[in-house]
């Protein structure tokens, strides 16, 4: 179901008014985690106006240590939505069980399925039967043959609208989070049909590299961005380090746009 040979077009998938696919750059922004209702309407509205079509909060936590801010929850999901009708925005949110799945179905418009559950088979189907497009980010030690076959979980049980999110894979590089691949775009593109988006937050973890990383995503033909936005990243409850602010958030999208028309 994902491979090219049978699928002689891209996938557009709708969400709304909104496309990800061919000629147009879907740009996801928003923390890494709903801190209060306060705070992703806030990150909301200025995303929005500085050119983003989507907002990405995660309310359902799988950090690496068990002792870190788990997320809010049903509570987030109820932020987020609140947070996208009020600025028009788009709203994605990870699952990371079936009961966050039965949750976000009610509350947001697209579900991701994180790097540390792509080969939970048993959620990938869950995500499968849902109705709401599925971004799947790839696994941390993930091949492309392994990826694809995740998301052919999930669209076996009847969703192609799958779209495959790079986010950095583990290397012997210490000087970043994980190593951008970025040859998974172009390599991705000549197996599947599928859209592929860049998460360069996730891929580097350092702030200051994201909007470089972010230029190549779009040179390199990505359909979309997902990246990690903080009103006060020194304070932000999880991923502050890689979380742009406002003011920079802002430039990149203008870059973006304008680096998107060119290409
Ligand atoms: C996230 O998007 O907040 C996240 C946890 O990403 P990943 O699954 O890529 O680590
Ligand atoms: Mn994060």
């Amino acid at each position: 179901l994902a491979n090219r040979k049978f699928h002689a077009q891209p996938s557009r998938i709708k969400v709304g008014n909104a496309e990800i696919g061919p000629d147009t750059l879907a740009l996801m922004a928003g923390p890494c985690a709903v801190e209060s209702e306060d705070q992703i309407l806030l990150i909301a509205q200025a995303v929005k106006k500085a050119g983003a079509n989507f907002l990405r909060g995660g309310a359902y936590k799988p950090r690496t240590s068990p002792y870190a801010f788990q997320g809010l929850e049903e509570e987030g999901l109820k932020y987020m939505q609140e947070a996208g009708k009020a600025t028009g925005l788009y709203t994605v949110c990870e699952v990371t069980s079936l009961e966050a799945i039965n949750a976000a179905v009610k509350y947001v418009d697209l579900i991701q399925i994180g790097a540390r559950n792509m080969q939970n088979f048993y959620l990938l189907k869950e995500a499968g039967k849902c109705g709401l497009p599925v971004i799947l980010k790839r696994g941390l030690s993930a091949t492309l043959e392994e990826w694809l076959n995740a998301a052919e979980y999930i669209m076996s049980m009847g969703n192609e609208n799958v779209i495959l999110c790079e986010r950095g894979i583990r290397t012997f590089e210490t000087a970043t989070r994980n190593t951008l691949d970025i040859s998974a775009v172009p390599a991705l593109k000549s197996r599947t049909q599928l859209p592929v988006i860049i998460d360069p937050s996730h891929a580097c973890g350092v702030r200051a590299y994201v909007p470089a990383l972010a230029k190549a995503a779009v040179a390199v033909g990505a359909d979309g961005l997902i990246m990690e936005v903080h009103n006060n990243p020194e304070c932000a409850l999880s991923d502050g380090p890689q979380s742009l602010t406002f003011e920079q958030f802002d430039v990149l999208a203008g870059e973006l746009k304008a680096y998107a028309a060119l290409s």
